[in-house]
């Protein structure tokens, strides 16, 4: 059975309407890129930039401007192209007839599939509506569960400028500036309804009404519903809900909560989607489950019963240990916005503040997404196990009666969606040894223990090919940041002579809040200087965003950025600008070492560590998030390195300590070992780890292996309750 995808037929126009603009015989591929799974599809990307690479790059790797772009004297030299012309034809044949296939409703009942809500989606970097780990992660589910065709669907928010864009100056301090995500030049389609008009919803704010309409992505089977209030029908300020991701002010945000929340569920109604099961990725999305209660309700059941009711088929994923995460609310803050939706409940504000407060007897007490998102949820989970205990004795004041470990939240450690994060040279090595579709076993230990059997000298091959990759990157990206920064022509040359491909290549890159740590790198500058001296030297790359309203974090870049004129840093350290998923790519791919250096018990998960692993880097991490279950032996052998993961009061002693930890790996085992080479000029012990580390880590930190653990909780919630 195939799961109702409304919007597709709009979805198709948008598609044929692009292809009228090309030769007939290219026809497929506006078809292939209206729909996101050429950007997992082994080498489909490269159809694209073939017709012309410069072009390609511009876009940002966007197909269909691409299209709408490309002169079409080009197109037409292309359509000419016999062989060009059959790799077009058969990879859309091969993903047509892939897309074609049934949903595996074994669990999720085809007709009614799981919503899966999340204020952010890193698809690709192309469709700019994610900020770092947590939409990347959500569209890496989102892929995975077209891979194993489960009946589902995306719903989140349309941002028409997305995330802000990073630009440094001369001083290192980081400028925002936010470009149009023009809907006519990607791959969305605005839903439509039966009178053939924009499908629109109301979501009552700030007590008025606010039409939303919908856009649907197409991620393989999954259909993304993005909402967005830009219409010329709602006030200016209504308007801005949906214009960027994670606005500053607290009534904006809060009015996209309620558009996510609310506006997600009445949008799935007037498409005709019942889900099944809500998935609330985050807190953002908690409102949704009240607006389930809303048809019952209006039936005469009575607010508590309906909930009940709702609750059962709930269920809420938790990504923040900072209880500074945890956004509250004044009751004040919260009835100015959500003015409407008690009498729409048939409740009373007070019961639904009440629901998001810690202690729900104590009026006045500001009201949170999270725990209303753990009260209106059936079952809950943190990102790691880690993260389960820490939310567990945070939320544990929600459960007076309970002690600690018995507070009902258990945890499902994130992964990654291999097929997106593993580069091209990786994946034909492991084509050659895994065995025919060993990525669709690829979270069975088994599949990855023919591993060991490679060559040490092939792997090594394939870790230099990666590297040198990055290499190349780097230049090139460094020489134009630099220059575009305004800085001088000879300190940017001296990036593109920088960067030797046979030197190590360490890397640290994420969003730059606090906890991630990045001034460990340079806290002892006199020691990280030494790193980077000749003989061999040790090369750093570094990438990140801070957030808009983190001036801390701004200055703590800005104060590393001084170190610039120090010896050998112009060559042997790079700031990549504007962090997004297109950085990412050759960053874990590249790196020998990829670092994280958290303040525990901050970091829920991470995630980038698990990318960098299956493209064989090895991890260097405080013991938090993923790697505190991750980090081992095989056979004697370390799968990565580890700084102790205890937490401290202290943190100035305890950052001293850490830096210190961190300074003595990198000196006294990272780097001999990357230079311990045997006659071929292989390091041995190192392609030992590198090993251990991807057999022990590749089956577990997956995205087909979380995707089958939420399964589970979701088969869990649909059983018939006793
Ligand atoms: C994977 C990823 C992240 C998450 O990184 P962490 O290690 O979890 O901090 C952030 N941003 C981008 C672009 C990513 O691809």
């Amino acid at each position: 059975m195939t799961t109702p995808r409304p919007g597709a037929a709009d979805h198709t126009r948008a598609a044929d309407l692009l292809a009228a603009r090309v030769p007939s015989t290219l026809a497929p591929l506006a078809r292939l890129a209206f729909n996101y799974r050429w950007s997992w599809w082994a080498g489909a990307d490269a159809v694209f930039r073939d017709i012309d690479p410069h072009r390609w790059e511009r876009s940002g790797a966007n197909p269909v401007r691409l299209l709408q772009e490309v002169p079409f004297s080009a197109l037409e030299r292309l359509a000419a192209d016999e062989a060009a012309v059959r790799r077009i034809v058969d990879l859309d044949l091969a993903i047509t007839h892939e897309l074609s296939q049934p949903d595996d409703d074994a669990v999720i009942p085809a007709d009614r599939p799981v919503a899966f809500f999340c204020a952010e989606y890193g698809v690709h970097s192309s469709l700019p509506i994610y900020s770092g780990g947590l939409g990347v992660l959500a569209g890496d589910l989102v892929k995975a569960a077209s891979d194993l065709r489960l009946p589902f669907v995306g719903v989140g928010l349309f941002y028409r400028q997305g995330y802000f864009r990073q630009r440094l100056d001369t001083t290192g301090y980081q400028h925002e500036y936010w470009i149009e995500n023009d809907p006519q030049r990607l791959p969305v389609a605005l839903v439509t309804g039966d009178d053939g008009e924009p499908l629109t919803v109301e979501v009552r704010v700030w007590g008025r009404p606010v039409r939303v309409q919908v856009w649907r992505v197409d991620v393989g089977t999954v259909p993304l519903y993005l909402l967005d209030t830009e219409l010329p029908e709602n006030e200016r300020i209504d308007r801005w809900i949906t214009a960027r991701l994670y606005v500053g002010d607290r009534q904006l945000r809060l009015a996209q909560y309620a558009v996510l929340g609310l506006g997600g569920i009445r949008a799935l109604r007037a498409m005709g989607i019942e889900p099944s099961i809500v998935h609330m990725n985050e807190g953002h999305a908690a409102l949704a489950p009240l607006e389930l209660v809303a048809p019952g309700v209006a039936g005469g059941t009575d607010f508590t019963d309906a909930l009940a009711g709702a609750r059962r088929r709930t269920v809420f994923t938790t990504h923040t240990p900072v209880a500074a995460g945890n956004e509250m609310y004044d009751p004040a803050e919260i009835t100015r916005v959500l003015y409407a939706l008690p009498k729409h409940l048939g409740t009373d504000m007070e019961t639904l503040l009440a629901l998001g407060r810690v202690h729900p007897d104590q009026a006045g007490e500001p009201s949170g997404l999270t725990p209303l998102g753990l009260r209106v949820a059936g079952s809950s989970n943190g990102v790691s196990r880690r993260h389960g205990e820490v939310a567990r004795s945070m939320w544990q004041p929600l459960h007076p009666e309970l002690a600690p470990d018995e507070v009902p939240i258990a945890h499902i450690t994130n992964g990654v969606h291999q097929p997106t994060w593993m580069a091209d040279p990786m994946r034909r090595l492991l084509d050659a040894h895994l065995g025919e579709g060993w990525e669709r076993r690829a979270d069975d230990p088994a599949t990855w223990e023919p591993v060991l059997d490679i060559p040490d000298a092939d792997l090594w091959a394939v870790r230099c090919e990666q590297r040198t990759h990055l290499v190349e990157y780097i230049r090139a990206r460094t020489v134009s940041d630099r220059l575009a920064r305004g800085e001088p022509l000879e300190y940017a040359e001296r990036s593109h002579l920088a960067f030797n491909p046979d030197d190590i290549v360490v890397g640290f890159a994420r969003r730059l809040a606090a906890y991630k740590r990045l001034h460990l790198l340079g806290s002892d500058t006199v020691q990280s200087l030494d790193l980077l001296a000749e003989g061999r030297p040790l090369q750093l790359v570094i990438a990140g965003k801070a957030h808009p309203q983190d001036e801390d974090a701004k200055r703590l870049m800005q104060s590393l950025y001084r170190l610039k004129s120090a010896p050998n840093v112009a060559e042997r350290v790079a700031f990549i600008e504007d962090y997004g998923m297109a950085q990412a790519r050759p960053l874990v791919s590249g790196c020998d070492v990829w670092l994280n250096l958290p303040r525990p018990p901050l970091e829920a998960s991470g995630t980038s560590g698990m990318k960098a692993v299956m493209n064989g880097g090895l991890h260097l991490s405080v013991l938090d998030g993923w790697w505190a279950e991750a980090y081992g032996h095989r056979d004697g052998v370390p799968n990565g390195w580890a700084i102790d993961g205890g937490e401290d009061p202290d943190h100035a002693a305890q950052d001293a300590r850490h830096a210190q930890q961190l300074y003595e790996l990198l000196a006294s085992d990272v780097l001999p070992l990357f230079h311990q080479r045997d006659e071929r000029g292989v390091p041995v012990r190192w392609v030992q780890m590198m090993k251990a580390s991807l057999v022990m880590l590749c089956p577990r930190f997956t995205a087909a292996r979380m995707l089958h653990d939420y399964v589970q909780v979701y088969a869990g919630a649909l059983e018939p309750s006793a």
